[in-house]
């Protein structure tokens, strides 16, 4: 089915502009067409403010936490960023409009494979999947400015630590099931200043 392009202007006004000040985030999320990463039974639904299936059992997070995430990450245009659970490549494509190079983790090759050919089609060219296990990051490019962890972690990856530089940040929702806590971490003098930001519900990391 088309998208109505009224449904996206209302999610963007009702869900989106209340979880960011940042005009480019704004943008990017009217740039990127959410309906090209997910199955064709799913298009219908792309611009309601839900998560929805990908296959695999894995899920594309729902718009307002895309949103609220990016803006934790308090990106400027020049950063080095490492995503944990790439999924569908929508993540990493609204990532790809506010930093300079995006490095993207996904375990199940299948997925990897779904988004690499997703991001190559649309051209975002400076996001780079990888097929692997995110706990263990991704040394070969680090150290990152920013590390977004989009599954939940039952504890904090120190190798995610050890990558992230000095004044970096970090967004990882932590947890079990329904007992979830988005975390923003900020590195400051190798350790991680942690502030808890809201109850939410991701599916494990692996
Ligand atoms: N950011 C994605 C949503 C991701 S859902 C999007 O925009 O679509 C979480 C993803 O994390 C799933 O695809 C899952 O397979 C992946 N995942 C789970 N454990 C992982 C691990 N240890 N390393 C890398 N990816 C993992």
């Amino acid at each position: 089915m088309l998208q109505d392009p009224v449904d996206k202007k209302f999610l963007i006004e009702e869900y989106i502009k209340p979880n960011t000040t940042d005009p480019k985030i704004i943008q990017a999320f009217l740039n990127i067409p959410r309906e090209e990463f997910v199955p064709p039974e799913q298009k219908d639904q792309v611009y309601l403010n839900i998560a929805l299936p990908i296959g695999e059992g894995q899920t594309i997070s729902q718009p307002s936490l895309v949103a609220q995430m990016t803006q934790l990450l308090g990106l400027t245009g020049y950063e080095k960023v490492l995503e944990i659970g790439t999924g569908s490549g929508y993540q990493a494509a609204i990532l790809s409009q506010l930093a300079k190079d995006i490095y993207s983790i996904e375990l199940l090759p299948q997925l990897a494979e779904i988004a690499k050919q997703t991001l190559n089609r649309l051209g975002y060219k400076n996001v780079h999947v990888f097929t692997g296990n995110g706990k263990q990051g991704l040394d070969e490019y680090a150290p990152y400015d920013a590390i977004i962890v989009t599954a939940a972690a039952k504890e904090i990856p120190q190798a995610l630590v050890d990558q992230l530089k000095d004044g970096g940040r970090l967004v990882i929702p932590v947890g079990k099931d329904f007992d979830q806590n988005l975390k923003l971490g900020i590195k400051k003098g190798g350790q991680l200043e942690i502030t808890d930001i809201e109850p939410v519900v991701f599916v494990p990391l692996k």
